[in-house]
């Protein structure tokens, strides 16, 4: 079975999304990607249910890629480095969606995002090239972007970074609600940010930190 669908489907079983919502996509080439199919229940998911489409393409007549292609299509053009490309509705990370507040840097663990807060990206309807291009223009060095009134997009060097940072923003979008309410969150200084992303370049195998 395809990584995609094993993704899909642990997707759904760790709370990042339910029905049909969200989308998983992996690069192939530098010119194309599979991609899970619009409106398919996860459960019966196999691997001729993907999609393979070019990066920049338009889907063919008798295809049905996800609805987002667009979003995945423009992550693989815009960055080089995207090799899987991972879009949720998970809980939390919807509160700030609606709320359009981005996700401060609190924790340790945002680094695996990036140095930056999360950002909001102006709001366009799902599945459109506007949705593609506000999410686009909202990562600036980060690699994910909260997507107005609707989920979160992460993309990373394979598909368990892009997984897993999608379940580590949720995580910390839970710690962020749950902290405001009783009272000002305290942020972690830029600097130790900067060293984070550095620190996780070579987490797990590094021997020091500095
Ligand atoms: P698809 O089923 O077309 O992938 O759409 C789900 C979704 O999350 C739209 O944003
Ligand atoms: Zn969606």
């Amino acid at each position: 079975m395809d990584p995609v669908i094993d993704y899909s489907k642990t997707m759904l079983k760790d709370g990042l999304t339910f029905g049909t919502g969200g989308n998983i996509s992996r690069r192939l080439s530098p010119e194309t990607y599979l991609i899970t199919p619009s409106g398919q229940a996860y459960e019966s998911l196999e691997d001729k249910d993907l999609v393979e489409m070019e990066v920049g393409g338009e889907k063919k007549p008798g295809q049905n890629p996800s609805s987002e292609y667009h979003l995945h299509s423009l992550i693989y053009e815009k960055y080089s480095q995207a090799q899987a490309v991972v879009h949720t509705h998970s809980n939390y990370i919807n509160v700030l969606a609606v709320l359009e507040r981005p996700l401060p840097t609190m924790h340790y663990l945002m680094a695996s995002a990036g140095p930056d807060p999360i950002q909001v990206a102006s709001y366009a309807s799902f599945g459109t090239q506007d949705l593609a291009r506000e999410a686009c223009k909202a990562f600036g060095r980060n690699k994910a972007v909260i997507l107005s009134h609707h989920g979160l997009v992460a993309y990373g060097a394979n598909l368990k970074e892009a997984y897993d940072l999608a379940k580590t923003l949720e995580f910390c979008a839970f710690v962020y609600v749950q902290a405001s309410a009783l009272g000002p969150v305290k942020n972690l200084p830029k600097e130790e940010m900067e060293r984070m992303v550095l620190a996780f370049q070579d987490y797990g195998v590094r021997k020091k930190l500095d």
